[in-house]
């Protein structure tokens, strides 16, 4: 079984576009770890796409947001403006998809996915010292995690936790990291639509679960047909500007 995992798209169907192709005949099963919505231009095609082809999909801040079962009055301001504007364009049938959608920890295959913490999916874990929960408590040895837009994660064995370090270089497509079966992980494929990893290009993971590898993809997309989009639409420009660096 190979997961094809997907996180933090945030309504860029170029971005998920451009994995798509890329990723082809790569795996068996999409599962996705919230904020199909927010930032992008392309709220309903991310909802479309994910509700047809995602085996799994569980709930992000942003998914909360935009169809009204949070407020986004504790989101800065312009995440807040992106918000509302997503808020106004999702089609009734998007909405409810989205309001029906699973916190995390979810099982499947073997694997538990979250959105941000084992215990808080509103939860950001950047540091060690956030991901020991979830690392110890989860239910299962591998989880997926996103909410960070890092690519990576962290890994515990023997009382030492480490810090997931492993990304493709420019012009790599991935890079591989093979699972130790007496090692727990908390594994970010990163962000397909808004990286904030220093990485401008899309990123996601597969995770083949019979041969215990996780490859870490990057794909590069067209960023300025989305920035233009986004522009169109009236988004805030800090967001466009962000998706050419990468932060
Ligand atoms: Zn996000």
């Amino acid at each position: 079984m190979r997961l094809l995992v997907l996180s933090d798209i945030h309504a860029n169907r170029t971005a998920l576009d451009a994995v798509s192709a890329a990723l082809q005949g790569r795996w068996d099963k999409i599962v996705c770890l919230g904020d199909l919505v927010g930032y992008g231009p392309d709220p309903n095609e991310v909802v479309e796409e994910i509700r047809a082809k995602a085996t799994a999909t569980i709930r992000g801040n942003h998914d909360k947001a935009g169809c009204g079962i949070d407020s986004a009055d504790d989101f800065n301001p312009v995440a807040r403006k992106a918000a509302l504007w997503t808020k106004e364009q999702l089609r009734p049938e998007n909405v409810e998809y989205l309001k029906q959608l699973p916190s995390g920890p979810f099982q499947i295959d073997g694997v538990a996915l979250l959105h941000g913490a084992l215990k808080n999916e509103d939860e950001y874990v950047f540091s060690p010292a956030q991901a020991l929960e979830g690392l110890l408590e989860s239910p299962t040895q591998v989880t997926f995690f996103g909410h960070t837009h890092y690519q990576g994660g962290f890994s515990f064995r023997d009382n030492n936790l480490q810090v997931i370090h492993l990304k493709a270089g420019p012009g790599q497509a991935f890079a591989a990291l093979q699972l130790d079966k007496g090692t727990r992980y908390l594994i970010n494929p990163g962000s397909v639509g808004q990286p904030r990893d220093g990485d401008a290009r899309a990123a996601c993971a597969v995770a083949d679960l019979d041969h215990n590898v996780v490859e870490f993809w990057r794909v590069p997309y067209d960023v300025e047909a989305v920035q233009k989009r986004m522009l169109g639409a009236g988004l805030p420009e800090p967001l466009a500007l962000r998706l050419a660096i990468g932060r």
